[in-house]
């Protein structure tokens, strides 16, 4: 089916008999092709006859060659996959099976796309970026501290640097600009972070979605932000080289370093806020984080520092 798509990818029309031809396939099993691409892959292909069959928009579709050939000194091996659960879940079983770390693996899709706590991340075809950087961590939880804020920052920094100026940081890992959020970051962790470990940097970036019923919180795309389609090819490359120079700095001089920074970036800097945990909420007023990556907040008149994946942050209405 894919193999159809990218002979139709070009936005032109081509004629039942020639994709026929180049496929090996009757024209009944290239009409058949295009029902299931419209309905599993949700794309819209106009059919005129005596012209043939042609993509509604025409697709730029992920190419390893081509993001190496833009990524210039970031040399991190590229896995694509076309459709695929997770890449995270793919990454996970990568490392099981002793592929060398670091790499990278992107898809077209993600058919159970996953957030924190088990909550699904919204992934339609070919509109996205759905990425997951794996690296091996050699007996350092120093590496470990602060890692998800440093990619949000990182994530942040492409962003911006391709035209979304007002992108900008929820703690601990989120990317919103104004309160609509246009990515998210999910690590995972395997081995023993005290000796040998591998973490899956999870990235998923909103890049040419225009619309998804599937997302029940305000959210948007750089699409819908500058109005402009933008290169995925293109913005994986940017990605890699910003993900390189960050990392580079958190291993060289820890978390530390880049505290000021990801504060400055901070959309909720002294805003109150209510942090949930489970059925547990506390409010407070965010003072900005420590050297690990922990949120301050000011809980009546004491300074608290709140660590974990498990926490959330909500804006409270008299902020
Ligand atoms: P937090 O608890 O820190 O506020 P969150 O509620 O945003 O985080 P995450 O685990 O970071 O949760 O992301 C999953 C949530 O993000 C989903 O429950 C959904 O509301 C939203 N979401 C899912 N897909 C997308 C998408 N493509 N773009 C923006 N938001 C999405």
């Amino acid at each position: 089916m894919l193999t159809l798509l990218k002979l139709l990818k070009d936005g032109r029309f081509h004629s039942g008999q020639a994709l026929g031809a180049a496929l090996g396939i009757s024209r009944s099993a290239v009409w058949k092709q295009l029902q299931h691409l419209e309905a599993d892959l949700d794309l819209s292909i106009h059919k005129v006859r005596g012209r043939g069959y042609q993509l509604a928009t025409p697709l730029t579709l992920l190419d390893p060659a081509e993001i190496a050939s833009q990524a210039r000194a970031c040399i991190w091996p590229v896995m694509v996959f076309d459709s695929i659960d997770s890449t995270n879940a793919q990454a996970l079983r990568s490392i099981d099976k002793g592929v060398v770390a670091p790499f990278i693996v992107l898809a077209e899709r993600q058919t159970a796309g996953r957030g924190r706590r088990g909550r699904k991340w919204a992934s339609p075809f070919a509109e996205n970026i759905y990425y997951s950087l794996v690296l091996r961590i050699d007996g350092g939880m120093r590496q470990l501290e602060g890692l998800s804020l440093v990619v949000g920052l990182a994530v942040m920094q492409t962003l911006r640097e391709s035209g979304v100026r007002g992108a900008g940081l929820k703690w601990p890992n989120d990317v919103l600009v104004g309160q609509k959020k246009i990515a998210g970051i999910l690590l995972e962790l395997v081995g023993d972070p005290a000796d040998v470990c591998h973490v899956v940097l999870g990235v998923g970036v909103n890049v040419n979605m225009q619309a998804t019923e599937e997302v029940d919180q305000q959210w948007t795309s750089m699409r819908l932000e500058s109005g402009n389609t933008f290169d995925r090819n293109h913005l994986v490359a940017s990605l890699g080289m910003m993900l390189q120079r960050y990392l580079n700095r958190h291993q060289e001089s820890g978390f530390a370093a880049i505290q000021a920074e990801w504060e400055q970036n901070h959309l909720w800097q002294g805003c109150a806020v209510s942090l949930i945990a489970g059925v547990n909420q506390i409010d407070g007023i965010v003072m900005g984080i420590d050297r690990q990556g922990g949120l301050r907040l000011k809980v009546g008149n004491v300074e608290k520092v709140f660590n974990g994946g498990e926490l959330s942050l909500r804006l409270r209405n008299d902020s």
